[in-house]
């Protein structure tokens, strides 16, 4: 009787190992499938500007070179390639770094209203060129200070603002707004009255690589990265991110951020200043 209960107690831990490698396989499994679709889209992500720049090039050696006009031109082009890869291989190293969990946060307080005039300023000359107006929608621009990484979250404001103008329309409007919540949160809204997101997307905006449309997301640049990258960077900080966007309409990307005033180290520190 006793080895029958032995017997049953070992097949029953043979089962239970069973079960567990076949999930670790399975994860395995998962995993270098993602890996390798990857490196997929890596490769074709960069060969696009890649084969422009090298045309560019090609071009140049093949006799191009002796017009001073066209050489000028097919140069500032190859430039503009060249620029565009290294933003892409920047966000494709910023996503594997947040990915693997191998980016810490540097939390402090800051301004986060001047955060985002620093913003607007950076973009001012990327939306006047589509006349969109940057509106801050504040009623006093007095400081609101928050406590995350400010460097991290101004990459997220950043990337908000840049998909703002790329989809927005001409003449069109992004507006920014900060609102108080309650439990010490700000909530920051990035608007525009753009083309907006069938609803269908709206649950893959932050796959990484993921564009509503292919050819045309490209035309207008962009790595296809910069929503998973702000995904990760708010959820680091264990916040919220939100999309309601209506096709035709416009979006409205919001996120939530830690208010400084509730950390009473954060009191203490302005205090010691005065
Ligand atoms: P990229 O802009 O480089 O393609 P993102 O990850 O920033 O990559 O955005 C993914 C896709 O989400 C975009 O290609 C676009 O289709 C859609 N999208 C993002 N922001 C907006 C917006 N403000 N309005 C409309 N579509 C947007």
């Amino acid at each position: 009787k006793k080895i029958a209960t032995d017997m049953k107690s070992l097949t029953r831990q043979v089962e239970q190992f069973a079960r567990k490698k076949k999930i670790e396989i399975e994860t395995l499994q998962v995993r270098e499938a993602y890996r390798k679709e990857f490196l997929g889209n890596i490769s074709h992500e960069l060969k696009t500007p890649l084969f422009t720049v090298q045309g560019y090039i090609d071009t140049l050696i093949d006799g191009a070179h002796k017009d001073k006009v066209i050489r000028k031109k097919y140069l500032d082009r190859a430039q503009k390639g060249v620029e565009r890869l290294t933003y892409i291989v920047n966000d494709m190293d910023m996503i594997t770094k947040l990915e693997v969990g191998d980016l810490s946060l540097d939390k402090e307080r800051f301004d986060i209203v001047a955060l985002i005039s620093q913003v607007f300023e950076q973009f001012e000359m990327k939306s006047a060129r589509k006349k969109i107006s940057l509106v801050f929608d504040l009623d006093y621009k007095e400081p609101i200070y928050v406590y995350a990484d400010k460097e991290r979250i101004q990459q997220v404001i950043a990337n908000l603002v840049v998909n703002s103008i790329k989809y927005g329309k001409e003449n069109g409007t992004t507006e920014i707004a900060v609102e108080d919540l309650i439990n010490n949160k700000v909530i920051i809204r990035v608007t525009d009255n753009g083309e907006g997101i069938k609803s269908e997307f709206i649950p893959r905006l932050f796959e990484r690589f993921f564009r509503v449309d292919r050819t045309g997301s490209r035309k207008e640049g962009g790595s296809g990265l910069g929503l998973a990258i702000v995904k990760h960077i708010v959820e680091a900080h264990d916040e919220r991110i939100y999309v309601d966007s209506e096709l035709g309409i416009g979006s409205e990307f919001s996120f939530t951020l830690e208010k400084a005033s509730s950390r009473v180290e954060d009191i203490d520190v302005e205090v010691e200043k005065d």
